[in-house]
């Protein structure tokens, strides 16, 4: 039995963290409590750990990164990448189909999770793409270990957009499961950048992206998918929510909802006048809009209108990075410094917990993750208070880079559990509910 003690334990329900213990055995959490464990526990453990008064969190689940394998493995594979996860107190991911070749297929959700299985730490699964062709797949998929299906409502990322009214109308007809959508509209994309092309010429900056994949598209889109989802009563996930506009149609608090949503932490922490300081370092998808949108987006995190932080963890080679507005690959690598970054932005751990471990669970049906309880797994990461600078060596993604780089943080990962053991010991599939 492991046993962590004089720790600030961020416990579910609770508004601060308290003085407590955790103690856990073949990888389940057995027992947790206030001020000094009992005699019994410190008699029984194996190993015992003194946090030190640090702060002891449930690890974050991470529903949304791009760890680019198979097909993409020069600019990232589950192994670098799920290494920098844990780093940074990402103990479950969740990654996206838009891989080589693309998550459409059951033999390609299988191959992942093999690749997942021989090489990867933390826990994984893996999202099936919806296409104009799979949907009567999307039927029969094994939902206990798929937490849903990824619906490109636009052409972002690869040849995975469905375009096609009928068959996006179907696919919220007839699933069940959450679909997990990308909302940006082509056509509003497409209007602006011809008119950008009047105004710029063919040489575009990227400091326009903005403009180009503007709030307009973002907000368009998800209305359309809001709508789908209430005539057909989906499941509805809205992925990396980027504008003020789409908050307001969204319903805050923590209830039941049919429409859920998530936010990036690049779009809360930055806005559109960094452009001219970092460049297509933050170029993603959906691109970072105004200081308006993001203050409105740090609220709507606390009030629940947005209902967890998902990275959208995309590592790009910095070459690809290079050239003008549609020359430079739009995503960036984040899943090491969100947890750091939340902290330092709200100051809050147990607020940072429950959007990033407590409502990814429960949004998604995550079985025995997401806090620290008896019986959950020992998914755990201590923080501490601590000043520092990031910089790219500080990096463990494969492409050695970060858009955090020069940023200042208050807060550090000390030290990660996932199943009860250090990161590097195996890697395990999520259930779901
Ligand atoms: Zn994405």
């Amino acid at each position: 039995m492991n046993l962590i003690y004089n720790a600030e334990v961020v416990l579910p329900g609770q508004e601060a963290p308290l003085l407590g213990y955790v103690a856990f055995d073949n990888g389940r959490i057995t027992a947790t409590g206030c001020g000094q464990p009992p005699v019994a526990l410190l008699e029984q453990a194996s190993e015992c750990t003194d946090a030190g008064r640090r702060i002891l969190m449930p690890g974050a689940i991470d529903c949304h990164v791009h760890f680019r394998e198979p097909g993409l493995t020069h600019k990232a594979t589950m192994a670098t990448e799920s290494r920098a996860a844990a780093a940074g107190g990402v103990t479950s991911w969740i990654d996206m189909p838009n891989t080589q070749p693309p998550t459409v297929s059951l033999e390609a959700w299988e191959e992942k999770n093999r690749i997942a299985e021989a090489t990867a730490v933390g826990n994984h699964a893996f999202f099936i793409g919806a296409t104009a062709s799979n949907l009567s797949l999307l039927h029969s998929l094994p939902f206990d270990r798929i937490p849903g299906v990824k619906l490109f409502m636009g052409q972002s990322t690869g040849n995975m957009a469905v375009g096609e009214e009928s068959k996006i109308e179907a696919i919220f007809a007839e699933t069940e499961a959450p679909i997990v959508v990308h909302a940006e509209d082509d056509s509003i994309i497409a209007r602006n950048l011809s008119q950008l092309k009047r105004e710029f010429g063919d040489e575009l900056p990227v400091s326009l992206h903005s403009r180009l994949r503007s709030a307009e598209a973002c907000v368009r889109a998800s209305e359309r998918a809001m709508e789908l989802a209430a005539r057909y009563g989906s499941r509805l996930h809205l992925a990396h929510i980027s504008t003020a506009a789409e908050c307001a149609l969204l319903d805050s608090g923590d209830g039941a909802k049919r429409i859920t949503a998530e936010v990036s932490p690049h779009h809360l922490w930055w806005c559109d006048s960094d452009y001219t300081r970092r460049g297509a370092r933050i170029k993603m998808n959906p691109a970072i809009k105004s200081a308006a949108d993001r203050e409105v987006l740090r609220q709507s995190l606390l009030d629940g209108r947005l209902d967890m932080v998902a990275t959208d963890h995309a590592p790009h080679l910095l070459s690809d990075k290079e050239g003008n507005l549609l020359q430079a690959a739009s995503g960036s690598p984040m899943v090491q410094f969100s947890l750091p970054a939340m902290l330092t932005l709200y100051n809050d751990p147990a607020m940072v917990a429950r959007r990033m471990a407590a409502a990814p669970a429960r949004l998604f049906g995550i079985e025995g993750r997401g806090a620290i309880a008896v019986d959950n797994y020992a998914d755990l990461v201590l923080v501490e208070r601590h000043e520092w600078t990031v910089s790219d060596s500080d990096v463990l993604s494969l492409c050695g880079w970060t858009p955090m780089a020069g940023e200042e943080l208050s807060w550090r990962v000390v030290r990660t559990w996932i199943n009860g053991e250090a990161p590097g010991i195996s890697s395990m599939a999520l259930r779901f509910k």
